[in-house]
């Protein structure tokens, strides 16, 4: 069935019954509808005009295509616009404040891009000869030499491509130092409050992960740590500061402990954004730690896009890092690619190249850009950016532990309770107010959890609008017969709210074209 402006009609898509509320196209001004690019594609139309290649012979020993790619046939400023059309109906931190909580969505100044578009490090390829990449090799160093003097940690592993990637890097090292003390050790403890890629890693290397819980301060409870301990315990992961938004007090002793029995110290350090300048993590003890250079250094992310988890390593791990690694010889850096015998005991290789090049050019400009005093300060104004929203929604939305938080504010969802309204219902409300929702339902450890993570680069002006327009729909929920505005919220959406449930049950994962009329 083909609707009155040549679209198949599809689910979402405005309706032609003349609603006073649509237009005819389905665009309202300048918030165009997009149809999915194979509804777009008109067979033999094409983009390029390019002559049928001369005499190819086959390439592919055979093992060419038969039957069409299936891909749509389109002009060039369709495939623009299309795109052009679907990122104006993506949020972005360059259209808006993303309060996503353990995320770190903050501002990626432009100074970095410039930096990675530089012809002799955004041009060149990981095959060429070092002898014509000496520079990048030099940034790669100098980025790894910040990166231990910030952590005041003795190595640093730069090929890992995200948190979850250095996360299995931290512990494929630590199962290596085990395995080369002829231990086989068997667990490995993580607090119940860690981000869900904290057992996902320790599982993926063989161990049985075992949860520690939570106690009233939001801490790891140090006395269930205890009692978890013994000879098979490979290591601790431990966030730090935690989920929460807390700073773990304990983890000088949580070090002495799990050193104590002979096990690792893995401590995710995603939130090195809250503690940056301010605390060492190799003075707390930490055998392994990864840096998410794509939140605290603010190198790009969302949407899959690419990553970089640099993971910092004790004296006792450093043995037994990944390859390849820059180094410095008379001709200059290289790359030591391959596990010399004796020389190291490295575990291998965690990708095909040695890392995240566009990420680390961002990052060294961040820091360059900052400078000490500079890295310092973000930490400081992350941290006071945070309380700033805590203390402006407190007396409306419920803290779950008391005190000073680090770099996010946590809330509960007690003051909802009876009105109707659920955590979810609030975040798709902030939609038409023009944010990205917060965090929800994460951590697992508080009811109904609010994460709000506003990072240092807002202003002002931008939470105390935010704290307003939250005030506003907080006290809203708490007002009698709202909980309709609720559950129709986002109004103004480019879509409303998405049934869920038929979603995940029976997921449309092909288009096909509909038969004509
Ligand atoms: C973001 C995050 C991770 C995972 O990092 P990715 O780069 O998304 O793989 C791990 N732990 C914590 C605490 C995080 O905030």
């Amino acid at each position: 069935m083909l609707n009155n402006v040549g679209r198949p009609t599809r689910p979402g898509a405005a309706s032609t019954n003349g609603d006073a509320e649509n237009t005819y196209t389905g665009n309202r001004a300048l918030n165009l509808e997009t149809p999915l690019i194979f509804e777009q594609g008109v067979k033999g139309r094409v983009g390029v005009d390019m002559r049928e290649p001369k005499d190819v012979k086959s390439r592919m020993g055979g093992l060419e295509r038969e039957t069409d790619v299936g891909l749509p046939d389109l002009s060039e400023p369709q495939v623009l616009r299309h795109y052009v059309r679907l990122s104006r109906q993506n949020y972005s931190i360059d259209a808006g404040f993303y309060p996503l909580g353990s995320c770190t969505m903050k501002h990626n100044p432009r100074i970095n891009e410039k930096a990675a578009r530089m012809k002799g490090l955004g041009d060149i390829h990981p095959m060429q000869p070092v002898s014509t990449v000496q520079g990048a090799l030099e940034l790669i160093d100098d980025l790894a030499h910040w990166l231990k003097t910030i952590t005041g940690m003795p190595a640093v592993a730069m090929s890992p491509a995200a948190g979850a990637h250095g996360e299995l890097c931290g512990v494929m090292a630590i199962r290596a130092a085990h395995d080369a003390k002829g231990e086989a050790r068997t667990r490995i403890l993580v607090p119940e409050s860690a981000h869900g890629t904290n057992p996902a890693t320790a599982a993926l290397c063989g161990y049985k992960v075992e949860s520690v819980p939570a106690d009233a301060n939001g801490r790891m409870d140090m006395v269930a740590f205890e009692a978890k301990l013994g000879p098979d315990v490979a290591g601790v992961m431990l966030t730090n500061p935690n989920t929460c938004g807390l700073f773990e007090n304990d983890v000088k002793k949580i070090a002495d402990l799990i050193h104590g029995v002979g096990g690792y110290f893995y401590c995710d350090g995603a939130n090195l954004n809250a503690i940056l300048g301010r605390t060492r993590p190799g003075d707390l003890g930490v055998d392994a730690m990864h840096i998410n250079l794509h939140k605290t250094f603010s190198t790009p992310h969302g949407g899959g896009g690419p990553g970089s988890g640099p993971v910092v390593l004790s004296e006792a791990l450093a043995p037994y890092a990944p390859v390849p690694y820059v180094a410095k010889g008379d001709a200059g850096y290289f790359l030591q690619e391959y596990v010399e015998e004796g020389a190291n005991q490295s575990f291998g290789r965690m990708k095909t190249f040695h890392g995240q090049m566009g990420m680390f050019i961002r990052a060294l400009a961040y820091m360059l850009s900052h400078g000490a005093d500079g890295l310092r300060q973000i930490a400081e104004d992350a941290v006071l950016n945070a309380n700033y929203i805590r203390v402006g929604l407190n007396d409306l939305l419920n803290s779950p532990f008391d005190g000073v938080c680090m770099h996010e504010a946590l809330f509960d969802d007690s003051t909802l309770k009876d009105t109707g309204v659920t955590t979810l219902d609030i975040s798709k409300a902030m939609i038409d107010e023009g944010y990205h929702p917060m965090t929800m339902y994460f951590p697992l450890v508080v009811h109904g959890a609010m994460l709000i993570e506003p990072t240092e680069s807002e202003t002002k002006e931008t939470l105390d609008m935010f704290i307003g327009s939250m005030r506003h729909l907080i006290e809203k929920a708490q007002t009698s017969n709202n909980a309709d505005f609720f559950t129709q919220a986002p109004k103004f959406a480019p879509r409303k709210r998405l049934d869920e449930t038929a979603a995940a049950r029976s997921p449309i994962l092909r288009w096909s074209a509909p038969e004509e009329a």
